[in-house]
């Protein structure tokens, strides 16, 4: 099964593609992450990208095509992968349906997380992670219990994303909504696009992609 999760910064597309990936056993390739394990390594395409992920601008297309087409031929992907952050242009999504084509794969769902943007705003600029554990955390929705200790691991380590303040935030919506939502449309008609509302509580969003993926595999198997 391939699918694409779409939506704004900030949407919840890495928590709920972290949970079809233990669902399904298929794994999330979130194209931000590896750019930040490249920025990470100082890998020569990490300090390309480091300055461009700083402005909340787009990485460019030919670098992130090619990261794609090797993940995607990786043995973890046979059995599908759950697309997180790509594509974000349409030049990446008619460079994905080529590469596709290529290796013999179609495309199953493309699902789009709707939310309003100043919500949006609230919930990023808020959020932090235990830089032991993992465990996410919002200012706002979801302090630790303890000020500046992890509920799950007791660490008092905290990691805030350098790109998550509402300066590079708003550009990175704006980037979203200039150069990614056109994808939505390319998607949607070829009748491959569902669209669900992404501001309605986590478990709710996830029942609503497992509903989507449910329905798209029957129809398949027919
Ligand atoms: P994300 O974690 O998906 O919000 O991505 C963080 C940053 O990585 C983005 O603001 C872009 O600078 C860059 N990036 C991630 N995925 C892509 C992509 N498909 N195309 C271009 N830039 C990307």
């Amino acid at each position: 099964m391939n699918v694409i999760l779409m939506g704004p910064p900030g949407a919840g597309k890495g928590t709920q593609a972290k949970r079809i990936e233990e669902t399904y056993g298929i794994p999330q390739l979130s194209t931000g992450d590896m750019l930040r394990a490249e920025v990470k390594s100082g890998s020569e395409l990490g300090r390309k990208a480091k300055d461009i992920m700083d402005a909340g601008q787009l990485v460019p297309d030919d670098l992130i095509v090619a990261m794609i087409s090797n993940r995607i031929s990786q043995p973890d992907c046979a059995k599908g992968f759950i697309l997180d952050g790509f594509p974000r242009t349409v030049a990446q999504a008619e460079a994905l349906d080529g590469m596709l084509k290529d290796k013999g794969l179609t495309l199953d769902q493309v699902i789009e997380l709707e939310v309003d943007d100043d919500a949006l705003v609230r919930r990023i600029v808020g959020r932090f992670t235990c830089a032991k554990c993992g465990a996410g955390y919002n200012d706002e929705f979801k302090p630790t219990k303890k000020p500046g200790v992890c509920d799950v691991c007791g660490s008092t380590e905290f990691i805030r994303r350098a790109d998550d303040n509402e300066e590079t935030l708003r550009a990175r919506l704006d980037a979203y909504h200039k150069q990614t939502s056109p994808i939505a449309s390319y998607y949607a008609d070829r009748g491959a696009l569902t669209r669900i509302d992404g501001m309605a509580g986590m478990d709710e969003v996830t029942a609503g992609i497992k509903a989507i993926l449910e329905k798209s595999a029957s129809a398949a198997a027919q």
